[in-house]
């Protein structure tokens, strides 16, 4: 059976692999991104399928919103800022976009009558956990705005669900690597930060020494979820999306092959991210496809994607996380 959906964020770098599955399965795709950090590039291979259509539009602007949500029977919310150093920085456009962007969607939703809203959690959530792998039921302890913006709205997408029936299920994603990752000019994501370092031929800049995990998760798997997640009955749930395992930077590093230069770890950032899975292979059967060592084979595949990207160094990383250490690190009375 084939549906209407609709992706939020759809040409950001999750959301682009989305928008791409659901085509080949025959849906029609209506995509709303206002191309703050969304790349259209990363849809000019899909333009001409038929049954897409992209709306350039802000999902806190009523009449944009009220265009993408004609005839959605899915939806795939995705659409928030994502970094970390700029929600530092300026945490109210943060607000506004996470947050607000989520109710103003999630009462588009209810007035449509969708058949299933899918929210693109975060597992940053977390924040420096206790317990590994992390189960649903770990405290929720954000420590950057980014963080915050994201499990408020969550709260909002259970709420819906509690008091208005709003079919919702929330995914809290781990480290979701894979093409087309952002490569926008803040400092971020290692994925993006090491593979334009491969291309210039520059050391890769690692985080204290190296041994802390992550728990990475290929792009196509995350895909597979939210298709299980829209396709199921499944309502007021959250669950979250990981690897089953967690990977060290120097075993990254390791697979990349490179010189290695030393950067100070920051406050705030946790030794290990690990999600337990378990509950999302009960409820849905799903469970990771591709091996990091997979995964990353296929990053360097497409390695001319980062040619464009900031190249990093110690000292350009230093001002850049200038706020992160100020802010984060700061003794707190
Ligand atoms: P991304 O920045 O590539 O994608 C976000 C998209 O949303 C962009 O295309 C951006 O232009 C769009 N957008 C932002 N504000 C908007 C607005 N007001 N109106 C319309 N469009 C807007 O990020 P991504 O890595 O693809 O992340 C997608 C989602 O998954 C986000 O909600 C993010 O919080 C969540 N997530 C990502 C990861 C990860 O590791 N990448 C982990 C956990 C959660």
């Amino acid at each position: 059976m084939t549906n209407r959906a609709l992706v939020t964020g759809g040409a950001g770098f999750i959301g682009c692999h989305l928008v791409e599955r659901l085509l080949d399965d025959g849906h029609e795709v209506t995509v709303i991104d206002d191309f703050s950090t969304g790349r259209p590039e990363n849809l000019a291979h899909l333009r001409d399928r038929p049954g897409l259509r992209v709306i350039e539009g802000d999902i806190c602007e009523p009449d944009a919103l009220a265009k993408a949500f004609d005839g959605a029977e899915w939806v795939f919310h995705l659409a928030a800022l994502a970094d970390i150093v700029p929600s530092i920085q300026a945490p109210v456009p943060y607000h506004r976009a996470n947050v607000e962007g989520t109710l103003a969607v999630l009462e588009a939703a209810r007035a449509a009558g969708v058949k299933r809203l899918v929210y693109a959690a975060s597992s940053s959530c977390y924040g420096v956990p206790d317990v590994f792998p992390t189960p649903e039921s770990a405290p929720i302890r954000p420590m950057y705005p980014y963080a915050l913006t994201k499990n408020i709205a969550e709260q909002y997408v259970m709420h819906w669900h509690q008091t208005y029936g709003l079919p919702a299920v929330s995914l809290r994603f781990f480290n979701v690597y894979g093409p087309r990752a952002r490569t926008s000019g803040t400092y971020g994501a290692v994925f993006g930060v090491f593979l334009a370092q491969k291309l210039a031929g520059r050391p890769f800049t690692v985080v204290g020494d190296g041994t802390q995990t992550r728990d990475f998760t290929f792009v196509t798997d995350v895909v597979e979820a939210f298709i299980l997640a829209a396709r199921s009955d499944l309502a007021g749930e959250i669950l979250n999306v990981g690897s089953g395992d967690s990977y060290s930077v120097n075993r990254l590093v390791e697979l990349l092959g490179g010189e290695v230069i030393y950067v100070p770890k920051r406050p705030g950032e946790p030794d290990r991210t690990w999600g337990d899975t378990t509950r999302i292979e009960e409820r849905l059967g799903w469970g990771p496809k591709i091996t990091f060592e997979e995964g990353v084979a296929r990053m360097v595949e497409e390695i001319e994607y980062w040619r464009e990207a900031p190249v990093w160094t110690p000292e350009t990383i230093v001002e850049a996380t200038a706020d992160w250490f100020r802010y984060l690190g700061a003794a707190k009375p």
